[in-house]
């Protein structure tokens, strides 16, 4: 099968998935008991295969080759989030196809078991993980599942939460939204396009950001008589602020408006008008408006997958799951390790970062089913996120983070920027995608 080919299944596929689980229909449970698959072997399932699922089902094996390792994962193809804003922009003819990757070669490669099922019990207690297909038992249990839409606090009313997602998907999970956003951009006919940034803790900070430059820099050098409205609840951008802003003022002066402290109340999806409120200093009052738009990438608040709803884990205060810290482990169940975007842990919320976690999780259990000590403080992972701002020349600007543990301090992640745009970010993009992904995949 080549990737030609697995991209033509993947709509179908990434668009029934991709529904937040609130708003698909819901699913017949068969009542026949399903049989449950054990393994001789210490068995880790792997559940998700995004970015810290593959690097975990990978350097799992690494660290303990005799390990049972599972992974379990709904897509038949992995589609990277990162990269496809400048896919969006049409840089460097970059296609679908070079974001898309098959999951059974890493793993004939690296030697673990890919599974394509939805799961959708996961029992604590007998140790179980149940798909549309079968119950598997497992001895430690790894979760990655990312992140799930939480419309409710955006738009209450789930009619209307269901027509936004339809008509204006948040494309912050790849394959089906992504198609609908690139259709957007390329046959965008000219007024307002909305891009709205969330409000709290949101899968890649810079994600909303650089896609408002990527958008721009189409309409740009496409002569499409667009302009990108950026609303954000916020008061500058969420990160790389300086960078951006300057951006926004130098290369999309006629292109893109960001709007700050914008609150979204409301909106009509057929005449296409959103409702907002926006702070004005002046007055110390909240401003009502109304503004029509074209096209709206509106991408509400998030919340982790609904699979840790199902494996009743607990949150922590900001609604993220509650781990010992510095390791992955649940607070709930010390057999179950989390990472990734639905952790909990003061790291932003990115691929790279969940590649790095990924890398401590596989050393971290490694070692325990091995009987060996670990210290997971002298290990801790590390972040960086390149965002191009600008198409020709390829400019981009950096934030990396690095992390350290005190047991009175816990977990504390600290900031570095670069953001005076230059060639060698926007080129180091390219390198950094091929390298993370050679080494999940
Ligand atoms: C537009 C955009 C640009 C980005 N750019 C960057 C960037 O430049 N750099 C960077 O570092 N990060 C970037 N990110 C962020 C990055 O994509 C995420 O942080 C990363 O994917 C998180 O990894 P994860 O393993 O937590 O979740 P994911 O990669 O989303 O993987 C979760 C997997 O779990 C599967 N799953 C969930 N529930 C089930 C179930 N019930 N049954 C079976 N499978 C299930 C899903 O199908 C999915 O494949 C970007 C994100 C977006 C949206």
């Amino acid at each position: 099968m080549t990737r030609r080919d697995l991209l033509k299944g993947l709509t179908f596929v990434a668009a029934s998935s991709a529904l937040p689980l609130s708003l698909q229909a819901t699913q017949t449970v068969p009542k026949v008991q399903k049989q449950t698959d054990r393994s001789k072997k210490t068995r880790v399932i792997v559940c998700g295969g995004g970015f810290g699922g593959l690097t975990t089902a990978r350097y799992l094996k690494e660290s303990n080759p005799d390990l049972e390792v599972l992974l379990i994962e709904q897509n038949r193809a992995f589609v990277s989030c990162p990269y496809s804003n400048v896919w969006l922009g049409g840089i460097d003819n970059l296609s679908l196809e070079d974001l898309s990757f098959d999951y059974l070669s890493a793993s004939i490669k690296y030697g673990y078991t890919v599974i394509h099922e939805v799961i959708s019990g996961i029992d604590r207690t007998a140790q179980t993980v149940t798909t549309n297909n079968k119950s598997y038992h497992y001895d430690y249990l790894v979760l990655s599942p990312g992140i799930d839409y939480d419309y409710n606090k955006l738009f209450p009313d789930a009619h209307t939460a269901k027509a936004v997602y339809t008509h204006f998907p948040p494309a912050m999970k790849p394959g089906s939204e992504h198609l609908r956003l690139k259709k957007a951009v390329e046959h965008f006919q000219g007024g307002n396009f909305i891009i709205s940034v969330p409000s709290g803790t949101y899968r890649c900070p810079p994600a909303p950001y650089e896609r408002a430059c990527m958008v721009a820099y189409y309409f740009k050098t496409h002569g499409i008589k667009g302009k990108v409205l950026l609303l954000d609840p916020r008061e500058k951008p969420a990160t790389k602020a300086k960078g951006f802003l300057e951006s926004f003022n130098t290369l999309y002066k006629e292109y893109i408006e960001y709007i700050p402290t914008a609150e979204i109340k409301g909106i009509d999806v057929e005449k296409k008008v959103l409702n907002v409120e926006t702070f004005d200093t002046k007055s110390l009052s909240y401003r009502p408006q109304k503004i029509a738009f074209s096209y709206a990438n509106i991408i509400p608040p998030m919340k982790p997958a609904k699979l840790i709803d199902i494996a009743g884990l607990e949150l922590n205060e900001s609604g993220w799951v509650k781990l010992n810290a510095p390791g992955f482990q649940s607070v709930t169940d010390d057999k179950i390790y989390v990472l990734g975007d639905a952790g909990g842990h003061p790291f932003p919320k990115s691929g790279h970062m969940a590649n790095s976690c990924g890398h401590v999780v596989a050393k971290e259990l490694g070692a325990r089913t091995l009987g060996k000590p670990f210290n997971v403080a002298a290990h801790l992972p590390g972040n960086i996120c390149y965002s191009m701002v600008n198409g020709s020349p390829k400019e981009g600007i950096w934030v990396s983070h690095s992390v350290t543990y005190s047991k009175v301090d816990g977990l504390k992640a600290t900031s570095e920027a670069m953001t005076t745009r230059d060639t060698q970010t926007g080129n180091a993009i390219a390198s950094w995608f091929h390298g993370v992904t050679s080494d999940m995949l």
